[in-house]
């Protein structure tokens, strides 16, 4: 279940980008109505409200024209993204069909994904940055594991920067993105395709929507963010992707030796030995540099 946006509720703008068998608009959506009218008075000190109703800038997610099954995966995705509430993750409007399309309304997020972040800053992203970033996004997890809730597509490119915080004395604002299309959807190429972000019991085995999986999706994020958006096993070909499963592999040790033992353990092959995102969460928080914690949580009698 989740609300239903009419068309005419949504402007189509610029093209963004591709995503898993959809493609990216920049977009507006007005909030008309009852709703609207208390919206729009409630927040008449913004800019972007008008009489019609209060705009608000967002993504349209157009699914490709698919079969009805990526359409109901779509839909359940959409569905899962409308039960959740927390800070660190995006927020889904609803969903729009518009003739045969059917598209996900969600949540503009101001500066883009992760990766293309931390690829632009190639070698200039601080060790406490990234600590931040991940204690953000495992928060989320965290959360959505309270709920027995699987993502099941976490990688750098699906983290969204609300706030950079880079080189102006703010911490940087994360926000995970819905999974799109879910995995137990897609054909097995696709999902060998999302090696090595996929945890190797989804591989074979689609049934297998468990939230272990979306650790060793998180231990994979991590050492995205330790190599500066440097993908592991990016040149091999499907083919040597599957193997180097198979052969149970270990993904390459980080730079980054305060986060490279919590990564291990998220990336074990065998899904109970995977920390809960708890236990991530704390061990995140001690490895936080204390000139990094949050003004507003340091003790004012310390000198
Ligand atoms: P997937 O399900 O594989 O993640 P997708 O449909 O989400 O696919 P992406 O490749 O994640 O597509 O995103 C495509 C482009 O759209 C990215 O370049 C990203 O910059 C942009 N984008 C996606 N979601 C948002 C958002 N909420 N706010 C701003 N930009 C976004
Ligand atoms: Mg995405």
């Amino acid at each position: 279940s989740f609300h239903q946006i009419r068309k005419d509720e949504i402007a189509q703008r610029a093209h963004l980008g591709q995503g898993t068998r959809t493609n990216i608009y920049d977009g507006v959506l007005t909030v008309r109505g009852a709703a609207g009218a208390a919206e729009a008075q409630y927040f008449s000190t913004e800019q972007n409200n008008n009489s019609d109703g209060r705009e608000m800038r967002v993504v349209l997610k157009v699914l490709d024209p698919t079969h009805r099954d990526i359409a109901l995966a779509f839909f359940e995705t959409a569905s899962l993204m409308s039960q959740v509430s927390h800070v660190h993750l995006a927020f889904v409007h609803g969903v729009c069909v518009r003739g045969s399309e059917n598209i996900m309304v969600e949540e503009f997020v101001e500066h883009g994904p992760l990766d293309v972040l931390l690829r632009k800053e190639k070698g200039r992203v601080p060790v406490g940055w990234k600590i931040t970033v991940a204690k953000q996004l495992a928060s989320a997890l965290s959360y959505l594991e309270d709920k027995s809730l699987v993502h099941g597509n976490v990688c750098a490119k699906n983290v969204l920067l609300a706030r950079r915080g880079l080189g102006d004395g703010t911490l940087p604002f994360v926000k995970l993105s819905d999974p799109g299309v879910s995995f137990t959807a897609l054909t097995r190429e696709e999902r060998v395709d999302r090696i090595p972000w996929i945890a190797p019991e989804c591989i074979q085995d689609v049934g297998n929507l468990h939230p272990a999986a979306d650790k060793w999706s998180f231990g994979t994020t991590l050492l995205e963010i330790c190599f500066d958006a440097d993908v592991p096993l990016k040149e091999r070909t499907p083919a040597e992707k599957e193997r180097f499963y198979e052969k149970k592999h270990r993904l390459p040790e980080p730079s980054c030796q305060d986060l490279a033992a919590l990564i291990q353990q998220c990336l074990s092959y065998a899904p109970a030995e995977r920390p809960s995102f708890r236990t991530v969460l704390r061990d995140l928080t001690q490895l936080q540099p204390h000139n990094l914690v949050d003004v507003s949580s340091v003790n004012p009698d310390l000198p």
